[in-house]
């Protein structure tokens, strides 16, 4: 049942609550652990448990990688912003975070575009002409857009509206844009929906996430359908399933939507979420950073293991940074 203030687009019937800290703790925190935690598995086949568990049960250090380092320049250029996108700014920021940290994995578009700035053009032209013109439909504009849920909280149109201009600045293409709305109205739904509650798609049919490509629109359509005859069972068997179908890739039309459809199908337990998300192969530090997210956002900070997050690398400057954007936001108000 979605709250009364997610009724209607338009009107807010009832002010909705500010956003928590520990939802927006646990979202960055869910995606940096699943970051880390998915990293070593990297290009991997589909396979049994056993390596991600022998990880979990190790004691060394869990380093993150670009989606992480991107999410952190996305949150500190939405702070130094009053919490809007300046494309020149944040495109300076994620270069300057890119070139202190380079060894981080990042793919091959962001540095073309940060080579084509620097050498004038504005990173909104150089964005739109990779690959042809058609720019990136990768996922790299969805795995590091959960700040702009924070900051455009609780407003829908404003999220969507960062999420399209922080992905602006990278992915130009109509798939890697929705990558970012799609994932941002899911963390939407994950930070509305108490812990003690089962999270459900259904819930989210008032706002709607406005998707430009049928890709997108068709991964949402067989996400809902799915993730609704789950619902009410203890089977969530189809929405791994329904992960593998749509793959994962490095594509936002594959990756996006499988890592929401992990996320459901493992949504009590943010260790489980990465295990299903680590399982499936693929892109896996990005599957899991997505799917994890989530299950961080729907159950806070608190749920997150302690024995885990004392191996994550940057954990305090991560929790501060989710901190400073919540107050940031309730300051700003609905
Ligand atoms: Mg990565």
């Amino acid at each position: 049942m979605a709250p009364s203030w997610q009724a209607t687009t338009g009107a807010v019937l009832n002010l909705p609550p500010p956003i928590g800290a520990p939802e927006a703790a646990g979202c960055l925190l869910g995606l940096a652990l699943g970051d880390a935690l998915g990293a070593p598995f990297e290009g991997s086949p589909p396979r049994g448990p056993e390596p991600i568990d022998r990880l979990l049960a190790a004691d060394t250090s869990l380093r993150w990688t670009d989606d992480t380092h991107m999410m952190l320049a996305l949150a500190d250029a939405l702070l130094a912003r009053d919490l809007t996108v300046d494309p020149q700014h944040l495109g300076d920021t994620f270069a300057q975070a890119y070139r202190h940290q380079p060894w981080r994995g990042y793919g091959s578009g962001p540095p073309r575009i940060f080579a084509m700035a620097s050498a004038g053009r504005s990173y909104l032209e150089a964005a739109a002409s990779l690959f042809g013109g058609s720019g990136s439909l990768g996922n790299g504009a969805a795995m590091r857009c959960a700040p702009v849920v924070i900051a455009g909280w609780p407003d829908a149109d404003r999220t969507w509206q960062l999420a399209t201009e922080q992905a602006l600045v990278t992915h130009s293409h109509p798939e890697g844009i929705d990558g970012a709305v799609l994932l941002s109205a899911v963390l939407r739904l994950a930070v509305a929906t108490p812990a003690a509650a089962p999270l459900t798609l259904a819930a989210i049919t008032a706002d709607a996430p406005p998707l430009r490509s049928s890709a997108l629109r068709a991964a949402w359509d067989a996400l809902r359908t799915v993730s609704a005859a789950a619902e009410g069972t203890r089977d969530r068997q189809g929405l791994l399933e329904l992960a593998g179908e749509l793959g994962t890739s490095v594509t936002a039309r594959t990756s996006v939507p499988a890592a929401i459809a992990v996320a459901l199908h493992a949504p009590d337990d943010v260790v489980d979420t990465v295990r299903a998300a680590v399982g499936l192969g693929g892109d896996t530090d990005t599957v899991a950073a997505m799917a994890a997210a989530i299950t961080g956002a729907h159950l806070g900070s608190g749920a997150i293991p302690p024995r885990l997050l004392e191996r994550l690398e940057s954990r305090e400057r991560i929790a501060s940074t989710a901190t400073a954007l919540a107050r940031a936001s309730q300051a700003k108000g609905p």
